[in-house]
């Protein structure tokens, strides 16, 4: 412990989703029903599972360390050039790499409140400070959402990173085109901004950005997606961040060489391929958010209305004992507390019969 650096010291570790295998084991039960990762509960694609089983022969041989096939298949996809895409082991990775490149003990980061857990652990983990904005105040409704006024106000000289979820994880919160391109043209050109667009792929509304046609207009703009939810790989781990080469490049002398293994890189290029799976997840998350919207609401439970593949509703008392009964239920969620929502259960949106068990499960836990 006193042998780690301060940051590393005060860390508190990133708390995963329940394993399945984990409650199937305490439990003695096979139909755990998992609604706790925002993972797609249709699976990967199967034209991605093929891509990687035609692979495996040449599981000795080390990945394209450039990713050069799924660079420019993406190029292609998003209309970029392949040196604006840095490749990571999921986007996590690719936001440690900012962090590296951009932040020290010198400098700091702004963020929001309840805001993805990740970039207070990146943050501390190099030692830069770091600066916390609070959430919404309620003038649009959206109270947990990011309060980009707040977090301009907190950029100051010593500022390098700022991080945006646009949606935002847990609250399911966005920020429209209007407010989010503001922001970013006032933001100093010293400070890196972030959009961690992860649940991108899921987001109708006609107001959400699309900031990838902007990166021309900001050159210290990144833009992270992931193909862990809407394309459902998240057990292979790829992400990828788009910016200006300039900043690619500074992202590429942090990476480690072979930082996406091979069966991922694979598995990735085939499902950008599969546009059907793709509408059939996107499709399915439509209808079971508003399923699970639904059913809160005819319960008088709030939640948080949400544009990304899960929901966090408000239990009528604290949610840490609902999530454990929930288990011994067989059904895992996702408890927000260190998020600063100790009131709060996120869950992911499943199928339509997932939905279900889960908010009889509910009923159960919340009539006991
Ligand atoms: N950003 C946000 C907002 C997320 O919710 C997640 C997943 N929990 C990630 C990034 C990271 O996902 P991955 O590393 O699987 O790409």
């Amino acid at each position: 412990e006193q042998l780690a650096v301060p940051g590393v010291r005060a860390l508190t570790p990133y708390l995963p989703g329940k394993p399945v295998s984990e409650l199937e084991r305490e439990l003695g039960l096979s139909n755990i029903v998992k609604l706790a990762s925002n993972e797609n509960p249709l699976g990967p694609s199967p034209k991605a599972l093929d891509a990687v089983r035609r692979m495996l022969t040449e599981s000795h041989r080390y990945p394209d360390g450039s990713g050069f096939e799924l660079k420019a298949a993406l190029s292609a996809k998003l209309d970029v050039r392949p040196e604006q895409i840095t490749l990571g082991n999921g986007s996590n990775d690719v936001l440690e790499l900012v962090a590296r490149a951009f932040l020290s003990p010198q400098s700091k980061a702004v963020y929001s409140e309840h805001a993805f857990a990740v970039y207070p652990i990146l943050t501390q983990a190099v030692g830069a400070k770091a600066a916390v904005a609070p959430a919404h105040d309620g003038s649009r409704g959206t109270r947990y959402g990011h309060d980009l006024q707040a977090m301009a106000q907190r950029v100051d000289e010593t500022t390098r990173v700022v991080f945006i979820a646009n949606p935002n994880n847990p609250t399911g919160t966005y920020l429209t085109k209007t407010e989010l391109r503001s922001f970013l043209g006032d933001l100093p050109d010293y400070v890196v901004a972030v959009v961690d667009e992860a649940y991108f792929e899921y987001v109708e509304a006609s107001d959400y950005p699309d900031c990838m046609a902007w990166l021309s207009d900001f050159s210290n703009l990144i833009v992270t997606r992931t193909f862990s939810k809407a394309y459902g790989l998240a057990g292979f781990r790829v992400g990828y961040a788009v910016s200006s080469p300039s900043i690619a490049d500074l992202l590429n002398r942090v990476r480690q060489p072979f930082n996406v293994n091979f069966p991922a890189l694979e598995a990735a290029q085939a499902a950008l391929d599969d546009d059907e799976h793709l509408v059939r997840s996107v499709n399915l998350n439509r209808a079971g958010l508003r399923q699970l919207c639904e059913a809160f609401a005819e319960r008088e439970l709030s939640f948080i209305p949400s544009v990304g593949n899960f929901v966090t509703v408000k239990i009528t008392k604290p949610a840490a004992p609902v999530y454990d009964a929930l288990l011994r239920q067989g059904v895992i969620v996702r408890p927000v507390g260190n998020y600063g929502l100790p009131n709060h259960l996120r869950v992911t949106v499943g199928t339509e019969e997932e939905n279900r068990i889960f908010l009889d499960a509910l009923d159960r836990v919340l009539a006991s």
